[in-house]
């Protein structure tokens, strides 16, 4: 195990007491798979909120080395964060843009989706001074409600925009809410966006909607630009789904200590637990100060140890969390323990917190030290 530390050669050297092993083999894996359900399609490998809390600048090397046609990032930090560590692919920020962020945009040449008159009047204004055509996409609101504009009068803004002589409207894109929930209405979303692109009558370079349920899902039609996120990190955006997709992260700690308790002994904040038996307690040295969500609490929450998986007991706390080894006589202090990964799918520890694997990903904090595989 290899870890990082800025400490002279000879000097003691702990190893982590949380971390996470990010496979960037699975990672490269997952792109083939995503290349295979696009069947032709571009890819926008989606790389906000840190590449999902994988991270950023690693992620988006890989992805850029595998030739994606764009990273598709949230805010221009995460442009900037990427265009400093020397990777040249192409930028999309994946939302509307603020006035003050646009300025940064153009001089940098990423490329934004337009939601608004103002925002291209600006961008076109920005542009025509600094002498260039800015490739911008069009943003339409088939459904989703947080950007774009509204599908009556589409034609209309898109003429106004061409118009423009510091744009270049090289795309034309918008996005699905309930892509894993709702085929019907997810469907005629495809079917509008389609609609709207042949009543435009132009060619555009890129067309797109799909994000990994989009792309999983559906069929595609004139769309040849897909927005994959949750896939690529290998987990599926449909519950329970089997796929070939490969787990990247894997969240880690360690045992750090073994008591038995007697019976009638609570356990932990609140006391929420009491032991009914006489119990071997292990504590493990990871909370949500890591980012391992508190919810899980009372939902059957386990982590794996050895192989095999030994529940949650009481709540989890800032920094540790007290597991139940009573029928686990082989565990001893400083195990290695799996949170979720390749025993325990992410999107598991997301139900057992009542939330989805995005978040239980973006929420792993960075005193966890992200580990990097490469096999
Ligand atoms: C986050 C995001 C995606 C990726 O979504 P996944 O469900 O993670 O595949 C695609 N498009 C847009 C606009 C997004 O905001």
């Amino acid at each position: 195990m290899k870890h990082a530390g800025n400490m002279a050669d000879g000097e003691a050297l702990s190893p982590p007491r949380c971390w996470a092993e990010i496979d960037l083999g699975a990672l490269r894996h997952n792109v083939e798979v995503a290349r295979e359900a696009c069947d032709g399609m571009a890819l926008m490998a989606v790389v906000k909120a840190g590449a999902y809390g994988h991270g950023l600048e690693k992620v988006a090397r890989v992805f850029a080395a595998e030739g994606v046609a764009f990273l598709g990032v949230a805010n221009v930090g995460e442009a900037r964060r990427i265009a400093v560590s020397g990777v040249t692919a192409r930028i999309y920020l994946l939302g509307a843009t603020w006035s003050e962020e646009r300025a940064e945009i153009v001089a940098r040449g990423w490329t934004p989706c337009i939601s608004s008159m103002d925002e291209a009047a600006h961008f076109d204004a920005l542009a025509r001074a600094a002498g260039i055509a800015l490739k911008v996409h069009l943003a339409v609101d088939t459904g989703m409600g947080r950007g774009g504009f509204v599908v009556d009068g589409i034609a209309d803004v898109f003429a106004k925009l061409q118009r423009m002589k510091g744009l270049e409207v090289e795309g034309i894109g918008s996005h699905l809410p309930s892509a894993d929930e709702d085929e019907e209405f997810t469907r005629e979303q495809f079917r509008k966006f389609w609609k709207i692109i042949a009543e435009i009558g132009v060619d555009f370079r890129w067309r797109h909607l799909a994000n990994s349920a989009g792309l999983l899902g559906y069929e595609q039609g004139l769309c040849n630009l897909a927005r994959p996120g949750l896939m690529l990190y290998g987990v599926s955006p449909f519950v329970d789904a089997r796929s070939q997709l490969r787990t990247v992260m894997c969240l880690k700690s360690r045992v750090t200590l073994i008591r038995n308790l007697p019976a009638g002994h609570g356990i932990s904040y609140g006391r929420s637990y009491v032991t009914q038996r006489e119990t071997r307690v292990a504590t493990i040295g990871v909370g949500y100060g890591d980012g391992y969500p508190r919810h899980v609490s009372g939902h059957g929450a386990a982590v794996v140890i050895r192989g095999r998986r030994f529940p949650l007991l009481g709540r989890v706390t800032m920094d540790q969390m007290m597991i139940d080894v009573t029928d686990g006589a082989e565990v001893c202090d400083g195990d290695e323990v799996e949170l979720f990964g390749s025993q325990i799918c992410v999107s598991e520890v997301a139900r057992w917190a009542d939330t989805i694997a995005w978040h239980v990903y973006t929420g792993i904090t960075p005193r966890v030290e992200r580990i990097y595989l490469d096999r």
